[in-house]
Formats: structure tokens, C-alpha cells, sequence
């Protein structure tokens, strides 16, 4: 049995993260501070006794004895992390400073929840590890992309400055239940609306694509590479390769729920990436991983929990 702290553990992901960690036999710290995650995604797991929750800040430093750390403390949704840009960029920056210290005083093997971001409105596609992308470093997702990437650079110096074993996973858009339904991003958007019989807001005419990822296929990714030996660093894009425009999940998502919304076009907010899709040849020759979910059973998986938490 390890113990492990997982950071952001109330969130999205971290809620998935966490029960799969505790299934596996591992006792889990899970650490929030509640801004875009809540109680209610781990209620189940508090009546266990190797799960503990804890309200914290990670722009605070952090005391835990742990073997492993998964550090996923950051909103990610757009309209959640512009909300107060100059906290985003605390977070992921002052964040893995704190975590990182943490993981050199304890000697834990460390993992970073980083970000398809990090390549920007992509040139070069699909993304691949080596791409460094094309951020704007002033723009309104900057505070999220830029935070990101200081802390790739931190995790990277982490490793070869102080022999910290560290570990980043660059995750693609992921979708599945326990997403917020006010969340903001698109599929929890989409469906939400769907099943409200409200308009579906599609920003810009919908042509820009993304690559959907279903939570599951994501946590599998993150703990077979937390297994990989001490001295593999390198940022592994996790990610499934199908790639759709956002009118065509639109459309999807309306057949899917048998909804009567009409798609309707809004502005596209400003440096919205145009497409992006990742290369996952490294997490498949070095991880053995590849996504098992297909998007049609994962939006249907994710619709059921959406039907039975909004009314
Ligand atoms: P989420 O917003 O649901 O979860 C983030 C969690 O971090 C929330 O529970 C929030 O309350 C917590 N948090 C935020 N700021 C904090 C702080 N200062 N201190 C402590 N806790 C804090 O988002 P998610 O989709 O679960 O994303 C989890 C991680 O994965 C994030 O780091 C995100 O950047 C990364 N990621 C997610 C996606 C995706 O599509 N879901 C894509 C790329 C990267
Ligand atoms: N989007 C949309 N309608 C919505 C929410 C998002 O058309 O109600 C678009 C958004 O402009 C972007 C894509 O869907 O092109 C994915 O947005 P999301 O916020 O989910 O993630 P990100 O842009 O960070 O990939």
C-alpha cells in the first residue's frame, strides 16, 4: 500500500483519479481548495477508511508524508480559469514550487497534470511531444498556458537540478461524469443544453476540432506513467487521436439525447485554438497505453450521469 496525495482530488478528474487509486489498494490524500471541485465528487470515497480530504490552498506549502504525488490543483475550464487570471498562473506556478519541495523532502515520485495548452493554437499537427508550440504569452488563456508550461520548466529543473523523480502527462481535452454541469467546457456545455431542449452555443462556425478523451482512458495513462522508471522525465501526450469538429459533437450530442435544441452560433472568444489533435506514439511505445473509449460510448456514459444530476 502507498500513499498518495493527489491535489486537486476534488475535481473532475482528480475525483476519478482518486477512486481508481484507492480500488488499486493505495491509501490517498486527496487536497483542494474547492474552487471548481467539490465534496459531492468524492462523497462516496469519505466513508472509506484510507481516503482523507483536505481543504488547502497548493499556493500554500504543504506537509504530507507521501510516497507519490499527483498534482492536479487548476481549474481547467476556460471560463473558470479567467475568472481571476493572476490566481491561475499562482496556482500552477507557486503550486509545483510548493509540491515539488515537497516531493525533494519526502523523496515521492511526482506526477504534473499539464496540458495540450502547452502547443498553443498548434502549427503543427497532430501535436507531438517535440512541438513547442505557439502561445500567445499575453492573451486571455496565457495565465493558463503560460502557468503550465513554468511549471513543466520547473518540473524539468526539479529533476535535474535537485534528483527529484518527476513525471509530466500532457492531458487533451477529457470528458465523463463529475464534471461541473456550470463547468463551462464544451461537452458538459453541449449536453447540459441537449438535455434541457436549450440552444446549443456553438462558439465560431464549429470547424475548429478537438480530440475527446474519456476520463477512464485518462487515469489509466496517468498511473501507468507515475509507474515508469525513476529516470523517464519527458511530458507524454495522453490523449484519443479521434478528432471532431465541435459542430459535429454538436450534432452528436443532439442525436445522442434525442434533444429538440437548435444549434446557434456566439462569437469565438479570442485565441481559441483552431484544431488539435495528439500524437500518442511515445504513451503507446513506452506506456503500452493507447484510449479503449470510443466517443459515442463515453457521451453516453457521461449523458446518463448528466440526466441524473440536473433536473
Ligand atoms: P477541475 O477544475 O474539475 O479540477 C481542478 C481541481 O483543482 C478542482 O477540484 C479545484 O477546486 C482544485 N483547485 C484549483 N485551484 C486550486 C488551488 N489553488 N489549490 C488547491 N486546489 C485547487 O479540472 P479537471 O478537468 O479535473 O483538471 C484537472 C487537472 O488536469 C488540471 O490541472 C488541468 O489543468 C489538467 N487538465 C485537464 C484537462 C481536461 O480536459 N479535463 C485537459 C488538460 C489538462
Ligand atoms: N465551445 C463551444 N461552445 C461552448 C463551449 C465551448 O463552441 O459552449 C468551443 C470552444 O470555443 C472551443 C471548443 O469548444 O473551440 C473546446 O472548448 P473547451 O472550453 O471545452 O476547451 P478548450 O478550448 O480549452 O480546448
Amino acid at each position: 500500500m502507498k500513499r498518495i496525495l493527489v491535489t486537486g482530488g476534488a475535481g473532475f478528474v482528480g475525483s476519478h483519479l482518486c477512486k481508481r487509486l484507492l480500488e488499486d489498494g493505495n491509501e490517498v490524500i486527496a487536497l483542494d481548495n474547492f474552487f471548481t471541485g467539490s465534496k459531492q465528487n468524492v462523497i462516496e470515497l469519505l466513508q472509506k477508511p484510507y481516503f482523507e480530504l483536505i481543504r488547502h490552498d497548493v499556493t500554500m506549502p504543504v506537509f504530507a508524508e507521501v510516497e507519490e504525488i499527483y498534482n492536479l490543483a487548476c481549474p481547467a475550464s476556460p471560463v473558470h480559469y479567467q475568472y481571476n487570471p493572476i490566481k491561475t498562473v499562482k496556482t500552477s506556478v507557486m503550486g509545483a514550487i510548493n509540491l515539488l519541495g515537497l516531493a525533494k523532502r519526502t523523496n515521492a515520485k511526482i506526477l504534473q497534470a499539464s496540458t495540450s495548452e502547452v502547443y498553443g493554437d498548434p502549427k503543427v499537427h497532430p501535436q507531438e511531444e517535440s512541438y513547442w508550440g505557439h502561445v500567445n504569452p499575453i492573451g486571455i488563456r496565457s495565465c493558463y498556458d503560460e502557468g503550465k508550461r513554468v511549471a513543466e520548466t520547473l518540473f524539468v529543473n526539479y529533476a535535474s537540478q535537485n534528483n527529484v523523480r518527476t513525471k509530466i502527462v500532457r492531458i487533451f481535452n477529457t470528458y465523463g461524469p463529475n464534471m461541473h454541469p456550470n463547468d463551462g467546457r464544451v461537452v458538459s456545455n453541449f449536453i447540459v443544453q441537449a438535455l434541457k431542449n436549450q440552444d446549443i452555443t456553438v462558439y465560431g462556425t464549429g470547424s475548429q476540432t478537438r480530440s475527446f478523451q474519456y476520463v477512464d482512458d485518462l487515469v489509466e495513462g496517468m498511473i501507468k506513467l507515475m509507474a515508469t522508471e525513476d529516470d523517464f522525465t519527458r511530458p507524454v501526450n495522453i490523449g484519443n487521436p479521434g478528432e471532431y469538429s465541435i459542430l459535429e459533437l454538436a450534432e452528436k450530442i443532439i442525436k445522442l439525447t434525442d434533444s429538440k435544441s437548435k444549434i446557434v452560433y456566439k462569437p469565438l472568444p479570442e485565441d481559441d485554438p483552431m484544431q488539435r489533435c495528439p500524437d500518442i506514439s511515445l504513451a503507446k511505445e513506452k506506456l503500452n497505453w493507447e484510449p479503449k473509449i470510443k466517443l459515442e460510448e463515453g457521451l453516453k456514459k457521461t449523458i446518463n450521469y448528466f440526466k441524473t444530476t440536473i433536473s
